[in-house]
């Protein structure tokens, strides 16, 4: 063996016993995926789904694709696809998905013979305690936060999951009848600024009651960063027009001082409660997006304006990686987050890493949130992960910028102490990391 392989075998054992805390996913309750019958189709619900579009799927077929109640059979379904599936299974996510199909259902590759099969397969490991021997058993993720919706429940299952909440729609309203629908939900009456400022307050305390670890902002798939100062008068003013509003008459220029004023005060008050921001930047999943409203430095009044809020900004802000580093050089509350990346591109991943461990304090960079609807995919981005943080660390240690003893050291910061820390998680299962 030489002297490399040695390092690389060893840093690979080491990171692969790393109980990972994962700082994003989706994933919804394990009862979800039982109580159905599953196939290969259900797996398209986000990222080669919208590879697929990009390759120039419709979006109807598409639909009609993944759709379990669209009445097709799975070689209709497989039939719409085919076209396409050449040219997303090479993308960091097609990728991802072939490898974590052949590691978990025994399948070496997807196409026209073996997409039944891989259907039948999954279809018979959806059963209670799945989620146990994916996430625990195989992928070794002690704990993953998880975003709840509005209207989701925010208990989680302890044992894999804490919840991080979307409160968002308490500044979004656009019409009468979005206030009327957060009265129902928070069981507040809504009929002035104030009291939508209670009624947020209050469905953030109920949260916090549950456990939740930090609080999720996703207003960059609808809108700029950019979060001004905004007078509460002014808020007031525009509060009072939607208030008034029947129908959808109001501009987002309209309703963007509310949507400021409401977005700061959320920050405002989670920072009050100890909780960290989690904020997402750059690429949007999906397909038609404006990336420029995602871009991390739009953000830079509000690291500046809350020094006592920790902000978490995920995805890298890809491609805006380098700007995520640097506001993460400048501010002490910033935590750069490779969260989804690896699933995106390990190759952006890897120089991402080695740009970060050169850039930023290693006690702030968080090495992975596999950002997935599925325990089969948070497995197989952890596993692209595990992989190429091994390979930046052994990578850093033959260049001699890290001791062996430091890489070790890093590689449990990154994928597991730098998120407990940050989040205040005491392991579920003990797992001990070195
Ligand atoms: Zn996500």
């Amino acid at each position: 063996m030489t002297q490399s392989t040695g390092l690389r075998a060893r840093l690979r054992e080491a990171v692969e016993a790393i109980a990972i805390i994962d700082t994003h996913e989706h994933i919804p309750p394990e009862s979800t995926i039982c109580g159905r019958e599953s196939s290969f189709f259900d797996f398209f619900e986000h990222y080669v789904s919208s590879d697929l579009v990009s390759a120039g799927m419709s979006r109807q077929a598409l639909e009609e694709m993944r759709s379990p109640n669209s009445g097709k059979t799975l070689a209709q379904r497989w039939a719409l696809m085919a076209p396409y599936w050449p040219y997303v299974r090479t993308t960091g996510y097609g990728c991802a998905m072939l490898d974590y199909m052949a590691d978990l259902f025994d399948i070496d590759d997807i196409n026209v013979h073996t997409y039944a099969e891989l259907s039948k397969r999954i279809d018979e490991a959806h059963r209670p305690g799945w989620y146990r021997t994916v996430l625990k058993d195989k992928a070794n993720i002690d704990l993953a936060l998880v975003i709840t919706w509005p209207g989701q429940s925010v208990a989680v299952d302890q044992e894999f999951f804490r919840a991080v909440p979307i409160l968002d729609h308490y500044a979004t309203s656009a019409t009468r009848a979005d206030l009327d629908t957060l009265e129902a939900e928070s069981g507040c009456a809504i009929q002035t600024l104030d009291q939508l400022m209670d009624a947020q307050e209050q469905r953030l305390d109920r949260f916090i009651e549950h456990g939740i670890a930090a609080v999720k902002i996703f207003l960059a798939y609808q809108r700029t960063l950019q979060f001004d100062r905004v007078p509460k008068a002014d808020a007031a003013r525009v509060f009072d027009r939607l208030w008034l509003s029947q129908k959808l008459d109001l501009t987002f220029a309209d309703l963007k001082p509310l949507q400021d004023f409401m977005t700061r005060r959320l920050i405002g008050l989670a920072g009050e409660r100890g909780l960290p921001i989690q904020v997402h930047t750059g690429l949007q999943e999906g397909n038609g997006n404006v990336i420029e409203n995602a871009r991390p430095t739009h953000l830079t009044n509000l690291f500046m304006e809350f020094p006592d809020v920790q902000f978490d900004v995920f995805h890298a802000g890809y491609p805006y990686t380098s700007e995520t580093a640097v506001l993460a050089k400048n501010f002490p509350n910033v935590y750069p987050d490779l969260s989804w990346v690896h699933a995106i591109s390990p190759t952006v991943a890897a120089h991402t890493l080695h740009e970060w461990i050169e850039t930023v304090p290693a006690n702030k960079i968080l090495g992975f949130g596999g950002d997935s609807n599925y325990v089969e995919g948070a497995f197989g981005h952890a596993r692209v992960a595990r992989r190429v943080t091994t390979q930046v660390l052994a990578d850093k240690v033959e260049q001699h910028y890290l001791s062996e003893e430091e890489a070790h050291w890093l590689a449990a910061r990154l994928l597991r102490e730098n998120a407990a820390q940050l989040f205040q998680l005491s392991a579920s299962s003990g797992g001990e990391s070195t």
